[in-house]
């Protein structure tokens, strides 16, 4: 693959996700590429659904959090100029639903974020890591510096 035509981004909220989707833009504008932006709910336990609800909430405070979730994915979106039909908010499990979006979507490039993992988070392993491993196509680790 020479030149990337379709672009993913994800972001899980972090606090870091404008210096990943700014490369993620650069790299879009670049290539002449379409960029897509995927959020995935996997702290949000949907009702009928055999997946995760470890935490109980109420509906009402679900909802609160599925808007919340929602709105930062809008705001994020807008400030990039990505058109609706390109964003994407999936309920799941990160890893899986970023690779099976790529492969839908036809992805040629995925790209995450990567930091430095301390104490429990070094066994509770990484989504980027997976990402890279399961992906059918690029992926690229943009790495956040810690601050300071
Ligand atoms: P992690 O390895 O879990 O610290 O996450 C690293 C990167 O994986 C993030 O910067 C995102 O690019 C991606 N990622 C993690 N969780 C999610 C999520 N829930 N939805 C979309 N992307 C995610």
């Amino acid at each position: 693959m020479l030149n990337y035509q379709n672009i993913l981004l994800t972001i899980d909220f972090s606090g870091h996700d404008l210096f990943v989707a700014q490369k993620a833009q650069a790299l879009a504008e670049q290539f002449h590429a379409t960029l897509h932006i995927l959020h995935v709910l996997d702290n949000i336990p949907m009702p009928d659904t055999p997946y995760g609800t470890v935490i109980p909430l109420s509906e009402d405070s679900a909802y609160e959090l599925l808007e919340n979730e929602k709105n930062k994915l809008v705001q994020i979106s807008d400030q990039l100029n990505i058109a609706p039909s390109r964003r994407w908010l999936i309920w799941g499990e990160p890893q899986q639903e970023i690779t099976q979006l790529a492969i839908q979507q036809q992805i040629d490039l995925i790209i995450v974020g990567s930091h430095d993992r301390h104490g429990l988070a070094v066994l509770m392993g990484s989504t980027a890591k997976d990402v890279l491993y399961h992906a059918e196509c690029d992926v690229l680790a943009v790495h956040i510096k810690k601050p300071g």
